[in-house]
């Protein structure tokens, strides 16, 4: 069984209802975490997680609202007992790096028990974490000097993409081929940010998402990264990502879960089962 946590929904901007976008997707004896953003611990915390339970973790790129709170993870691993693989572009490991020094100068990072892994900001990549775990990563459209990866992890007979902050491309629809779930961010609304244009900021419209996921044939896709406006209206942002299509959307909230066994993360013709923090399932 893998089970995958909306640890933080939202984006770089302050949103009462959402955090920093940030994962966790699990499985036995496997723990992985994506993003760190500022409030990490407190994010996984809330799930009753703590960072010494993390075993590795995938950082998609260097933004703050993706990174800011790795020195507080690696604060809280003082002396943790199992390693904790960090795989990130070579230029966001130096970030990662420099951030710890910067905010905690003088402090031996050795307690930390970090294995630094660096992935190419260039050609696609794949590796396997554990056995029985591949990652595949690619370089997507991004900002100059800021390399972003996406991500496909492949686990018990299920493959769960990540994609963040980029603009739709090719590559996504090539690495998302078949997924069983599509991670993808929607920052903006084509419907109630008509005027807006998203691809000038490396950002993506749930419209947009949707259309990838189904050039992708994916199973279910799930939109994550949302701004405060569109964060208030998950279900214009469902029907949107839908259009006129069956394609199955889903707008995650902070702390809610998705259950994935037998291969599928498709519970039933409604589409996946959602709990939320409470265990309690909507
Ligand atoms: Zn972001």
């Amino acid at each position: 069984m893998v089970e995958v946590t909306f640890l933080g929904t939202g984006g770089a901007f302050a949103s009462g209802r959402r955090t920093n976008v940030a994962l966790l997707v699990e499985a036995p004896d496997f723990r992985l975490l994506v993003e760190t953003g500022p409030t990490i611990v407190h994010q996984l915390a809330r799930v009753n997680r703590r960072a010494v339970d993390i075993n590795w973790l995938f950082v998609s790129h260097l933004h703050g609202d993706h990174s800011l709170g790795f020195p507080m993870l690696a604060l809280n691993r003082v002396d943790a007992p199992t390693p904790l693989h960090v795989y990130a572009g070579h230029t966001t490991v130096r970030t990662l790096k420099e951030l710890w020094r910067i905010v905690y100068p003088g402090l031996d990072d050795l307690r930390l028990n970090l294995q630094y892994h660096e992935l190419s900001e260039v050609e696609q990549e794949q590796v396997v974490l554990q056995e029985g775990v591949t990652m595949t990563t690619s370089l997507v459209p991004s900002p100059p000097g800021v390399p972003t990866l996406a991500a496909r992890w492949e686990l018990d007979g299920l493959v769960i993409v990540f994609a963040t902050d980029t603009v739709p491309n090719d590559t996504v629809v090539e690495l998302a081929h078949g997924a069983d779930l599509l991670i993808h961010e929607a920052s903006f609304s084509a419907v109630l940010q008509p005027g807006y244009e998203p691809n000038a900021h490396f950002h993506t419209t749930a419209q947009q998402a949707g259309e990838i996921a189904r050039r992708a044939e994916c199973r279910i896709v799930a939109l994550i990264h949302l701004n405060p406006l569109a964060s208030r209206h998950p279900d214009v942002l469902v029907e949107e990502a839908r259009g006129d299509t069956d394609l199955r959307v889903i707008v995650p909230e902070d702390g809610e879960r998705i259950r994935c066994e037998g291969g599928s993360c498709v519970a039933d013709e409604k589409g996946p089962v959602i709990e939320n923090p409470r265990g309690e399932r909507k």
